[in-house]
C-alpha cells in the first residue's frame, strides 16, 4: 500500500517511516510535487491536521490520482502557560518560525516558574476515498530547565517525557518513536489500515 504523508517536515517525514511496517510505502509532498508550504490556518490543532489532509487530497484528486493521504498537526501545551504555545507552536517566536528562538522563548517564560508541565499532541487525519479519520496522540511530561540532547526536533531538547530523566532530544529515535504522541497516533492509524485491510 502506498500512502501519502502531508509534510514536507523531513524529521517527522523520518519518524513517521521508522514507525510504519514494511509493506507500507509513504510518500512526502516532495514525492508527490508539493514544494509550496501548506497554510496552516486555523486556530487549532485539529482543524489544522484537516486542512493538510484536504488539501493533498483534493490536489491528488484534480489529478484523478485517488491515494490515501494523511496530516499530522502536533503541538506542545504548556499547563503553567495555559495551553501555549499549543496551535502557534511552530511560530511561537515569530516568523520565520525557528526551533532554536522557540526553545529560547519558552525558557524565558518558565524563568521563575517550577510547576513544568506538559504535553504534546499530534492529531493525524487520514483522508481515504469515502473515508475520514481522525487519530489524536498525547505524551505528558515536563519542560527542563535548559536545552538538553541533539536528536530530534523542535522543541525535543526541552521536552522530558513522564517517567524519563531525559528530554526526547537525549532519547534514541527508537525509544521517542515508541512513546511520542506522533507514534501513540501512528500506532491508531495503523490498526485503522488493518481493520479495512
Ligand atoms: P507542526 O505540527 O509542524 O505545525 O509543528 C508545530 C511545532 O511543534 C513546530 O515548532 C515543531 O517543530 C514542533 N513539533 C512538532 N512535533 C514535534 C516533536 O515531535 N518534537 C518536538 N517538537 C515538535
Amino acid at each position: 500500500m502506498t500512502i501519502v504523508f502531508a509534510s514536507s517536515n523531513a524529521h517527522k517525514i523520518k519518524e513517521i517511516n521508522a514507525i510504519v511496517p514494511k509493506g507500507i510505502t509513504v510518500l512526502g509532498l516532495a514525492d508527490i510535487g508539493i514544494t509550496a508550504e501548506i497554510p496552516e490556518t486555523s486556530n487549532t490543532i485539529k482543524e489544522n491536521s484537516m486542512l493538510k489532509a484536504r488539501f493533498v487530497f483534493d490536489y491528488l484528486k484534480q489529478q484523478q490520482k485517488t491515494m490515501p493521504v494523511f496530516a499530522d498537526d502536533s503541538g506542545l501545551e504548556v499547563d503553567a502557560l495555559n495551553g501555549e504555545p499549543g496551535v502557534f507552536s511552530a511560530r511561537y517566536a515569530g516568523t520565520p518560525k525557528n526551533d532554536a528562538n522557540n526553545n529560547q522563548k519558552l525558557l524565558q517564560a518558565l524563568k521563575n516558574v517550577s510547576k513544568r508541565n506538559a504535553r504534546f499532541v499530534t492529531v493525524i487525519t487520514l483522508l481515504m476515498d469515502k473515508k475520514e479519520q481522525v487519530f489524536e496522540g498525547e505524551v505528558k511530561g515536563t519542560i527542563a530547565y535548559e536545552a538538553r540532547g541533539t536528536n530530534g526536533f523542535g522543541y525535543d531538547p526541552l521536552f522530558i517525557p513522564q517517567s524519563y530523566r531525559s528530554t526526547f532530544a537525549q532519547l534514541s529515535a527508537e525509544t521517542k518513536n515508541s512513546i511520542s504522541h506522533r507514534a501513540l497516533a501512528m500506532q491508531q492509524l495503523l490498526a485503522f489500515l488493518k481493520t479495512i485491510d
